[in-house]
């Protein structure tokens, strides 16, 4: 059970702890409210953005909203998640849902915190994030809950729709780091192949054959800008409300 980390010290207000970059006396000496899990994915991002999209931009969204957060801590980002739909395509790595609940939930139980927001970059971790989470928090281990950062953003707003590897993903990247993005290029019109809406296809390959879904030549730096400041904005507020739990 994750057991909250008293101070040793008189109360000192810590905007945020990344445990990675922290000594264990800094964690000690911390005064930690919740605790944020980036998780994302190592999988194909289409011919120009890179195999750790989904990590990369959960691990910058966590960075930038904890430093405007009382009393967060930062925990390592965990790389490889739920994504054997994109197991056609050289470089993915995954691991199955119950590996990937049993880590993350176990890692957030030897957190120091009894409260933890898990920030999700991968579409595919999102039912394995809701099962672990609930579990955590119906069994009195924690309360823990998860949010995943294109859910958070007004993407009409920008005049774009999610897709994979698409506008919304690439625009965001070249804002975070343009240096990772090769040129943008069109995919698929849409995600799957459904028939009366059961799935015919369960892996990415069979819809998308350089791995995008969207358009990706629409992407601007400016709109990943606004999108990634949204996202924060979210985040902050969201983490506001748990620690107030
Ligand atoms: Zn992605």
């Amino acid at each position: 059970m994750g057991e909250y980390v008293q101070t040793t010290k008189p109360y000192t207000k810590v905007v945020a702890v990344n445990l990675g970059s922290s000594s264990w006396t800094d964690v000690r000496d911390a005064s930690v409210d919740v605790v944020l899990l980036p998780v994302g994915s190592t999988e194909q991002h289409g011919p120009h953005a890179p195999l750790s999209t989904d990590a990369l931009v959960a691990e910058e969204v966590v960075r930038e909203a904890a430093e405007r957060c009382d009393a967060a801590a930062v925990l390592p980002t965990v790389p490889v998640g739920v994504s054997e739909e994109h197991r056609g395509f050289d470089g993915t790595l995954y691991v199955s849902p119950s590996t990937f609940r049993a880590y993350v939930s176990e890692t957030l139980r030897s957190a120091p915190a009894n409260r933890a927001v898990v920030v999700n970059g991968h579409g595919g971790n999102t039912d394995a994030l809701g099962e672990a989470c609930a579990r955590l928090t119906r069994d009195g281990d924690m309360f823990a809950t998860y949010w995943t950062w294109w859910e958070a953003v007004d993407l009409d707003a920008v005049d774009l729709s999610m897709g994979h590897a698409g506008a919304v993903e690439t625009s965001v990247l070249l804002h975070l780091a343009p240096d990772l993005v090769d040129a943008p290029v069109d995919g698929a019109d849409a995600w799957g192949e459904y028939a009366e809406s059961a799935p015919l296809a369960y892996d990415s390959d069979e819809f998308t054959e350089n791995g995008v879904v969207g358009d990706a030549t629409e992407a601007t730096a400016e709109k990943g800008a606004r999108l990634y400041e949204e996202a924060v904005e979210s985040l902050v507020r969201l983490v506001g409300r748990v620690a107030d739990r």
